[in-house]
């Protein structure tokens, strides 16, 4: 039986494992053991639980297990990164490459960091989302010390070439940090591949618990160095020091574990629901648009434009759906989404976007019921719109003289 509501936003946020819960519920209570305490049994049980994790993670990534510190998620783990190269290597250099399309985690440390005097180059995107490589290159000066470019996209699920960006950036020597929020325990990573010197993830966007992640640090070719955010204790190599977060660590370590076996069998299982929901959509409605690279992206996600909609008015329609728009209430204004006017798409068109998130426990009764509710949804709303119905009589919108009144 269908339940309502229909979750749809796994981009925000997914719901804990119940495996993932299970193994954390006794790190609360009997096994409550600080991992730092080195006197006693419930120091020591807590010390391996924290290192089953950071084996579990290690393996996720292939990575050393002394090359992660855990930190509260990926906006600490970013901000780590970005502040903490930018402290240790000021002296080498001003320069930090990244994109416009990247999580505002990104986009607003870098803003800070360019009122402390660094120099951002902030790369644009094609219209299909992905950063140019050659415009990349172009970018790079003798004083560039950071090039932070995401995996996966949150809004559009478009996964930039990694793989290439680390190549470029270990021939010219600069440390490369990847946002891999979105990415790992989603799509196979191997930091050493893709050449990561730097990457932060995320639990709760892997069904593991909310406000726990962790932060990849390279240790050797080379051996990155941060500057710390926060003083005291000296926990995790000294980058991050604060009691550690035990029966949360577990749960990032047993979510990633339940990744590592079930990923590839999960992300054949999305696709084809996703790309259902696609084909009933595009193929029920005219004028929709795929935003984003149309295969190089997420099996999770989904992020469509319908032109002649308002797309508070569609969410208005689908209140029994969680989904995210294309518009960010951020301020007193609603905002087009900034990943979509990157890409070029117009402010009509972004604004009446939806992104639809697939996880783990969607299933394909909720994507037929989302995929018939949608279309549904937008027809009733453009029956009342006169500019489409102009449209449909082949009146071209651009040429109209408008009366203001
Ligand atoms: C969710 C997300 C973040 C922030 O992660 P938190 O753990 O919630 O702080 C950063 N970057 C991307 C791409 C994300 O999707």
């Amino acid at each position: 039986m269908l339940k309502l509501p229909v979750y749809m936003d796994y981009h925000s946020t997914t719901p804990v494992d119940p495996r993932v819960l299970e193994t954390m519920l006794p790190y609360f209570s009997e096994k409550f053991g600080n991992a730092a305490s080195k006197n006693h049994s419930f120091g020591w049980n807590a010390e391996d639980a924290v290192a089953k994790a950071r084996e579990q993670i290690a393996q996720l990534i292939s990575c050393n297990t002394k090359e992660i510190v855990f930190t509260s998620g990926a906006t600490e783990s970013n901000n780590l990164s970005l502040k903490g190269v930018a402290g240790m290597y000021r002296e080498k250099g001003n320069h930090i490459i990244t994109a416009v399309t990247e999580h505002k985690a990104i986009l607003d440390t870098t803003k800070r960091l360019e009122k402390e005097g660094f120099e951002v180059t902030y790369l644009p995107v094609g219209a299909d989302g992905l950063i140019d490589l050659e415009t990349l290159k172009a970018a790079i000066t003798p004083q560039t010390i950071l090039i932070s470019i995401m995996l996966a996209n949150n809004e559009i699920g478009v996964i930039q070439p990694v793989a290439e960006i680390g190549k470029i950036a270990k021939e010219k020597g600069i440390i490369f940090h990847c946002d891999a929020a979105q990415g790992v325990g989603k799509i196979p990573v191997n930091v050493d591949e893709m050449g990561i010197d730097l990457m932060s993830f995320s639990a709760h966007k892997i069904y593991g618990p909310k406000g726990v992640g962790g932060l990849y640090v390279r240790r050797k070719k080379p051996r990155v160095r941060l500057s710390a955010m926060m003083d005291g204790g000296g926990h995790e190599r000294g980058m991050r020091s604060g009691t550690l977060n035990v029966p949360s660590i577990v749960g990032l370590g047993e979510a990633c574990a339940i990744c590592e076996t079930e990923m590839e069998q999960e992300n054949l299982r999305l696709a084809e629901m996703r790309n259902k929901l696609q084909n009933h959509i595009m193929s029920e409605l005219d004028e929709v648009y795929l935003n984003g690279h149309p295969e190089k992206r997420l099996a999770q996600n989904l992020n469509i434009s319908f032109a002649y909609v308002e797309g508070e008015s569609l969410m208005m329609g689908l209140k029994e759906i969680a989904l995210s728009s294309g518009s960010a209430c951020t301020t007193a204004t609603l905002e087009p989404s900034y990943v979509l006017r990157a890409l070029g798409v117009g402010s009509d068109l972004a604004h009446s976007s939806l992104r639809f998130g697939l996880g783990r426990f969607t299933t394909h009764e909720e994507i037929d019921y989302v995929g018939k509710r949608v279309v549904e949804a937008v027809n009733r709303l453009r029956e009342m719109s006169p500019l489409y119905e102009m449209a449909k009589e082949g009146i071209d919108l651009k040429s109209v003289q408008w009366t203001e009144h």
